[in-house]
Formats: C-alpha cells, structure tokens, sequence
C-alpha cells in the first residue's frame, strides 16, 4: 500500500471486490448486487405465494459475499441451508430510468451464480415482517462463476438452468420461464435505484430448492452461459 493511501485513512480499505472474466486476466469490479426474489412461477408457488404478475422484489446481498474459490463455508445460526440456481447479469453502465428497450445496451456480460440462503432465518423475517438480511446477505452468500461478456455470448433469453447436488438433480427450469425478463428488471430496478457499471443482478431461481450439508458438492449450470461448482465445507 501506497504512504498516501496509508496517510489518507484511518485503517487499511477493504479489497475490492471483483469478479474474473472468462478466458482473460482481467477483473470486473463489483459495486453492488442486487436479487430478484421469486421470478419463476413454479418457485413462487413452492414458497407459498401467489404466481402471478405482481411487480417484482428486491433485496441485496454484499459484494464481500461473492465466493470465487469454489469452497462455501456452511454458515452460523442456521440449520435449513438452501441452495438458489440462478443467472447473473453484470452491467458496464447504469442509470435512472432506463427503458426496457436500451437495458440490453448497459450489460457487460453473464455469470451463473447461487443465492445461498439461510430459509430459516428468511422465514422467520417473512413471518415478522422483518428485513430478509439475515436470510439472504450473510458471509459467503454469493458463490459465483466467473464472467462472461456479452460480447463473446450474446444476450441468453432461453435455456436451461439447472443445479445438481453430488450428481442428483434438484433445480431445473429454463430462462423463458421468468415472469421478468432481464431487461424489464434493468428497467425497472432503474426506476428504483441508480445503477451503475459493477453492478451485478441475480435474477431468481426456478423451483427445486432444497437444503445443503457440508460435503455437498453443488453442480449448476445455465445454457448458454456456463458451468460451474462448489463444495460445501
Ligand atoms: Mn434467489
């Protein structure tokens, strides 16, 4: 670390986070992430909502939680740990109030990613009508594959998404099932938010989750996109 840097602040700045791109040395930085909650009907409907077009949801992890190493930690204070399948969108630019029609223009790439979730903890919130954090946003939360730009894939509107637990097969749905398409979520995550370059989106997963034990290997993958796996540790 620079003198100047060290001068500047009282204590050392965390790391930026950052994700790699595919095929490259290159890093996209991550300035936030945002979750789309219950964007496949089947999904909604295992967790006891209502199906319909309602206008979507949002909650956020941290960037600090993306996991890149392929290890997830099982975490604290939970004992019904779920996996989430999920497409990851990643922009490379931002904005209010971006029509649906230009959403696509404002995407860096794609990665497939799981929303880790603590159900128990999200469930006890739902019940109380408390905020998801500690469900949704906790260490490690965020297992990611790394990038890959739209450029090299185009932009994925079908194809399956799928996850696996030690070779058994537990999430499978495919992208034309998302009650909102990714350019309605840009747009309206736009009206709600500034978005910036760095700015990551899960998308919401199909239905099939289930919980996780330590030593579980988890296989997901989204058509299109790539592949990728984690173990529980
Ligand atoms: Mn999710």
């Amino acid at each position: 670390m620079s003198s100047e840097i060290r001068d500047r602040y009282v204590f050392a700045p965390s790391a930026q986070a950052a994700l790699p791109v595919r095929g490259t040395d290159r890093l996209f930085p991550v300035r936030r992430i945002y979750c789309v909650a219950r964007n496949y009907a089947a999904h909604a409907v295992e967790m006891g909502a209502d199906p319909t077009r309602e206008l979507p949801f949002f909650f956020q992890k941290n960037p600090d939680n993306l996991v890149l190493d392929g290890l997830f930690p099982y975490p604290s204070a939970t004992s019904d740990l779920h996996h989430e399948i999920e497409l990851v969108v990643a922009l490379a630019g931002g904005g209010r109030d971006i029509p649906a029609g230009r959403a696509l223009d404002h995407i860096y790439g794609y990665a497939v990613g799981l929303d880790m979730t603590r159900r128990d903890l999200q469930n006890e919130a739902k019940q109380h009508g408390r905020p998801w954090e500690a469900g949704k946003a906790f260490e490690h939360s965020a297992p990611c594959s790394p990038l890959v730009p739209a450029s090299e894939i185009g932009h994925p509107s079908a194809g399956r998404v799928a996850l696996s637990v030690n070779g058994e097969l537990r999430q499978k749905g495919d992208l034309d099932q998302l009650i909102w398409k990714v350019p309605e979520i840009i747009a309206y995550l736009s009206g709600l938010f500034e978005l910036a370059a760095g700015d990551l989106i899960f998308t919401g997963t199909p239905s099939g989750v289930g919980p996780v034990r330590r030593g579980d290997l988890l296989e997901g993958s989204v058509e299109g996109v790539g592949t990728f796996a984690v173990r529980v540790v």
